[in-house]
């Protein structure tokens, strides 16, 4: 592929942009040698003003979200995207959480711009565990455990019971809640149908893949191979 067509496409900016970039010297093969038009270096050997390519499609990040910021691109306060490179939203096609996040819920999130990976992740037969860290108002009183994991639990306005789940109580205002499903605000309903209310929330792994402990809130890298294995 040409330079400026494959920088363009990972999102350096438009065609002209990136040819103006490209005769300027800001692209260069890791010795140093600039590159110009057409170029047969491999991808993982091209640095754009000396920093490695950004991953080429299909793309999966993984970001320890943090708290307020909401996953959408349309919202007016801080954005998901807001932690991204800005030329990250020229992507085509561009990066869509798997498995939205509150705004007020931290943690594991996922984001893609393969649309099949996306729709195998959280397609409700993927059997995909998640699960999530809860801080209550209130203590337990010890019947939520058997509740959750009844399948017969019935979210308002809801007619279909929610799959059963798992609670592991950490201590009486603390739990793990494992979800096989992701329903609207599904964990802050669930305790709400059990008179309590979620103070906290984070997701902590999706499948087998949990939030590594190196990644502070806010931060994101691309997920290697072996972790996107994890995940299901
Ligand atoms: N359940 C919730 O209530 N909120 C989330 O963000 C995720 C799961």
């Amino acid at each position: 592929m040409k330079l400026v067509k494959l920088l363009a496409n990972l999102g350096y900016g438009s065609r002209k942009e990136v040819q103006r970039f490209i005769k300027a010297g800001a692209v260069t093969d890791d010795t140093g040698e600039v590159l110009r038009e057409a170029s047969n270096t491999p991808h993982e050997r091209i640095l754009f003003r000396g920093e490695p390519l950004d991953p080429p499609s299909p793309l999966v990040i993984i970001m320890n979200k943090p708290d307020d910021y909401t996953c959408s691109t349309e919202d007016p306060g801080d954005t998901i995207y807001d932690l991204l490179p800005a030329r990250f939203s020229c992507r085509n096609p561009g990066l869509n959480p798997i498995g939205r996040l509150d705004k007020d819920t931290t943690g594991l999130l996922l984001m893609t711009d393969d649309g099949k990976l996306l729709h195998r992740i959280i397609h409700p037969k993927s059997n995909c565990l998640k699960r999530y860290h809860a801080v209550l108002d209130r203590p337990l009183n010890g019947s939520e455990g058997e509740i959750f994991a009844s399948g017969e639990m019935l979210l308002r306005s809801e007619d279909r019971p929610l799959l059963p789940a798992q609670l592991e109580v950490l201590n009486e205002k603390e739990a793990i809640v494992t979800l096989h499903e992701g329903r609207y605000h599904q964990v802050r309903r669930m305790f709400a149908a059990v008179d309590n209310h979620v103070l906290t929330l984070k997701r902590i792994s999706i499948g087998g893949l949990a939030l590594p402990d190196d990644l502070e809130e806010g931060e994101w890298r691309p997920l290697t191979d072996a972790e996107l294995a994890l995940v299901f």
